[in-house]
């Protein structure tokens, strides 16, 4: 047990948003100090951590301050530049580590690995050239969707393609950069699990969530999912299969679709706590938070059972739109829980903050967070 990492030492995180304020938080509940390192200065996770470290994420000097202080470091999304992880691996562990990151920030290095392990993706086709977008144009067929290998996020650096003869014009709005085709899947739902593993290999599996999104940014999530246990135990194998293919130390969420023609395919790889665990927080014995810190620090995992089934729904900025929400109204619903993340100006688009409600059953908890989220909208003194 040598490579525990024990409460009092400091947990480094790259990146001070909503996220690496909720694994701040966990880590301080459990009697480690926290240092993030993100561009801007108060950032989210800033606030609660013991002390943040302001520098753009390529800047390597500042990365090593950070690993010279930190026992452990890890990333809160999956876009910090591999390179500056890399750099810092000789001083600190790092994980998830780079090279996790590098195949999770990368759509063509992402789909090959999954494909080449036998996992389901839906059907693409890489593009790095024009003579490769039309061969992948006709192999794949329509719809489909293009979407860029790198920087891409809530939907943003993707276009769908109707008709083969969009297909360059699609490509030259994404700036021709190096991109995956692959076909339009028609949904059923979109489903996500969470795996945490320790150093050791151990894993733990969430029951699997049950994603909405509007505008591409996820809007709602459940959990359980509404779906056949039978499928939902197929979820639950695949993320794991999948973390320990990749051999993560940390979170990974593998964000699912269903078909409708019943297939079960992987989207997306995200080695970090994600949107739609965020109902761990309030309804499991262990919050992907707390899973987190226990998995990079190579202690024991916690459970994760839920008390109740939850359900989340995030507040974006657009909810500011006629004044300040009225936070009272919501939380009249004893179940309602409010998370805010601390960002002072509500843009149109950004997260904000969310609801979680527990209940009886999915369904239940659902519509009361949906419920609560309205009241958010009610007029004072209503
Ligand atoms: P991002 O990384 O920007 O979130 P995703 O690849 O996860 O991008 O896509 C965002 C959303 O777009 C998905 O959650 C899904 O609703 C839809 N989508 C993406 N790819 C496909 C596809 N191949 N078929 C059908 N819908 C898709």
């Amino acid at each position: 047990m040598d490579d525990v990492i024990l409460p009092g030492n400091t947990i480094g995180v790259f990146g001070g948003g909503q996220l690496g304020r909720m694994i701040a938080i966990a880590a301080k509940r459990m009697g480690y100090r926290a240092v993030v390192l993100d561009p801007t200065p108060d950032c989210p996770a800033g606030q609660v951590a013991d002390d943040e470290i302001t520098a753009p994420y390529t800047d390597v000097t500042a990365a090593k301050e950070l690993a010279r202080r930190c026992a452990v470091v890890t990333a809160e999304f999956e876009n910090v530049p591999a390179d500056t992880l890399e750099a810092i691996e000789p001083i600190v562990p790092v994980r998830p580590s780079s090279r996790v990151l590098r195949i999770a920030q990368n759509r063509i290095a992402e789909k090959t690995f999954l494909a080449e392990h036998g996992f389901p993706v839906p059907k693409f086709r890489t593009v790095r050239s024009r003579e490769e977008l039309l061969c992948a144009v006709s192999e794949i067929g329509c719809p489909a969707v293009l979407k860029t290998a790198t920087g891409g996020y809530d939907g943003k650096g993707q276009v769908r393609i109707e008709h083969p003869d969009e297909a360059e014009r699609a490509w030259e709005r994404l700036g021709k950069v190096d991109c995956v085709l692959e076909e339009f899947v028609l949904l059923e739902r979109e489903v996500s699990v969470i795996v945490a593993r320790n150093l050791r290999g151990e894993e733990a599996v969430y029951p699997v969530a049950e994603n909405t999104h509007s505008r591409h940014i996820l809007d709602t999530s459940v959990m359980l999912a509404r779906i056949a246990p039978e499928l939902a135990r197929q979820a639950q194998e695949l993320a794991r299969a999948i973390a320990e293919a990749l051999s993560v130390v940390g979170l990974l969420c593998v964000e699912m679709f269903v078909a409708q023609d019943g297939r079960l395919l992987v989207n997306e790889l995200a080695p970090r706590p994600h949107n739609s665990g965020h109902q761990t927080f309030d309804a499991a014995v262990t919050s992907q938070f707390e899973q987190l810190v226990r998995a990079i620090c190579n202690l024991p995992l916690g459970s994760t059972e839920l008390y109740r089934p939850a359900a989340i729904a995030n507040l974006l900025g657009d909810l500011w739109e006629g004044g300040e929400p009225n936070w009272a109204k919501a939380l009249e619903l004893p179940e309602v829980k409010l998370h805010l993340y601390g960002k002072a100006e509500p843009r149109p688009g950004r997260k904000m903050g969310h609801l979680t409600a527990t209940a009886e059953t999915p369904d239940d908890a659902l519509r009361k967070v949906l419920e609560a989220r309205r009241r958010l909208k009610a007029k004072e003194a209503s």
